[in-house]
């Protein structure tokens, strides 16, 4: 070692470790050769994966309400939403017309997804949703763009959700549902 190569700061050359790190690594090899190995048998066996496995997204369009949130946070801009307006008459006389989104494209390339959950947990209305199934490879990677058909073709493969925790609160929407018809004080007009 010279005074030029301490003044650069460089550690001092030593063989000290060299022998024992060796020999650590010839052991590790050995203890790792004789652990019986665990192949996945996969596509002959399918593999058990827990049931919340995070394999392709569905899309339950019923629910989609075009408002672009999930396409806004996905971190790879990899969800395609196109949609128009639509307006609806008035219900009652004199009532205004309404104006609703209607979803024209839906499409998720999952050539560029990675899976991170962020636009299922973002979308307020509950309308996309994981499903197990990864088995969609692809020779196209074209055809790794799931429209919104074929998104929601893979909505009966969503699990069911988890049961409520029997101590939890009752859900907001049921809690409505049951309130009692308030009906009007007998002798007011
Ligand atoms: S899982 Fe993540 S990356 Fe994939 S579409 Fe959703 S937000 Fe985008
Ligand atoms: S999937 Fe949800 S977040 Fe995305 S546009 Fe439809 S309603 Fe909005």
């Amino acid at each position: 070692m010279t005074d030029h190569q301490h003044s650069h700061g460089l550690p001092p050359k030593t063989s000290g470790g060299l022998i024992p790190g060796l020999i650590k690594g010839l052991v590790m090899t050995a203890k790792t050769a004789a652990r019986p190995s665990h192949t996945a048998e996969y596509p002959d066996v399918q593999p058990e994966l827990p049931p919340r496995t995070r394999g392709v997204i569905a899309l339950l369009e019923e629910n989609c309400t075009s408002c672009m949130l999930c396409a806004r946070e996905c971190p790879d801009w990899c969800i395609y939403i196109d949609s128009h307006k639509e307006t609806l008459p008035a219900t009652t006389e004199g009532g205004r017309e309404r104006q609703r989104n209607v979803l024209d494209r839906f499409a998720i390339d999952f050539s560029l997804c990675m899976y991170c959950g962020i636009c299922i947990e973002v979308c307020p209305f509950d309308a996309l949703h994981w499903s197990p199934e990864f088995e969609y490879a692809e020779f196209d990677i074209l055809d790794l763009i799931h429209e919104k058909e074929r998104l929601g073709q893979w909505m009966p493969t969503v699990p069911p959700p988890p049961a409520l925790d029997p101590k939890s609160a009752e859900p907001q929407e049921i809690a409505a549902a049951n309130k009692p018809v308030r009906t009007a004080p007998t002798g007011s007009v």
